[in-house]
């Protein structure tokens, strides 16, 4: 084991104390449709065989080009940052101490797309801190990705839903343009989304994670498409140790099609 794959190792919890695979209690992801683990690794080092693109169901133009028909797809980063702001589209602006519009370079290559706020981040105004932010900067440092350099971070929803209740249809179905416009404005080489809530929303369809994760997705965007990989959210993680070796092969997935490190393609 090479001294990043160490690293790895520690960030994700891995390594002495592994646990069965079967020992996992998600109850959202039905073991049937899980990628089978490998034998006797717990986790993929990113030098792997070449994943399957997924032949999944991406957003329909026509549902892309209806978010391109509303004012928000004209905003500049400064606009957007003001509507999320002033935003009462849905009722889950009542309960809100503060938007979270997203962190991270505006030109960063790497898009990281949660579900919600939770309780912290609603505080802060901040996506991703406490534990969950924590073991996300560690993975990502483990890519040798700086979490303030190379990843723009956000949510689908840019309000926390009260006692971090799943989110409603409706208002993901609000706040939808607002991310989308994110993606479009930022234009990174790829989007990593975590959490079930999050690959269903932008990928609609009802399926599993497990059945999500494990491959790459194209997102239409700005008359092309964006490689995306689905997988598991920090939070869940930190609960469900069995996974973050799936978690750890996705981002070694990520890093295969997005490339690691902050200099863009131009
Ligand atoms: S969750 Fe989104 S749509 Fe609802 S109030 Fe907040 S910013 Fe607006």
């Amino acid at each position: 084991m090479n001294p990043s794959q160490q690293r790895a190792w520690a960030a994700l919890g891995l390594g002495p104390r592994w646990l069965s695979r079967g020992a996992s209690t998600h109850e959202h992801d039905a073991p049937a449709h899980a990628m089978p683990a490998p034998a006797n690794e717990p986790a993929d080092s990113c030098a792997g065989p070449d994943q399957p693109v997924a032949a999944a169901r991406p957003p329909s133009r026509s549902e892309v080009l209806a978010h391109d028909d509303t004012p928000v797809a004209a905003m500049s980063w400064s606009q957007l940052r003001a509507a999320v702001q002033d935003c009462a589209l849905c009722g889950l602006c009542r309960g809100r101490t503060r938007t979270v519009f997203g962190s991270g370079a505006q030109d960063s290559p790497w898009m990281i797309v949660g579900e919600a706020p939770g309780a912290e981040e609603d505080a802060r105004g901040e996506p991703f801190v406490g534990q969950a932010g924590r073991l996300l900067e560690s993975m990502l440092g483990s890519l040798g990705l700086s979490r303030d350099r190379d990843v723009f971070i956000t949510n689908v929803l840019k309000c926390r839903p009260p006692g971090n209740r799943n989110p409603e249809p409706d208002e993901m179905r609000q706040c939808e343009p607002y991310l989308h416009r994110q993606i479009a404005l930022l234009q990174p080489r790829g989007i990593l989304v975590m959490g079930r809530f999050a690959a269903q929303a932008l990928l609609r369809t009802d399926a599993t994670i497990a059945s999500l994760r494990g491959r790459v997705h194209a997102y239409p965007v700005n008359g092309g498409e964006l490689p995306m990989v689905v997988t598991y959210h920090p939070a869940y993680l930190l609960r469900n140790l069995p996974d973050k070796a799936k978690a750890w092969a996705d981002l070694c997935l990520a890093r295969g099609r997005f490339g690691a490190g902050a200099a863009r393609p131009d």
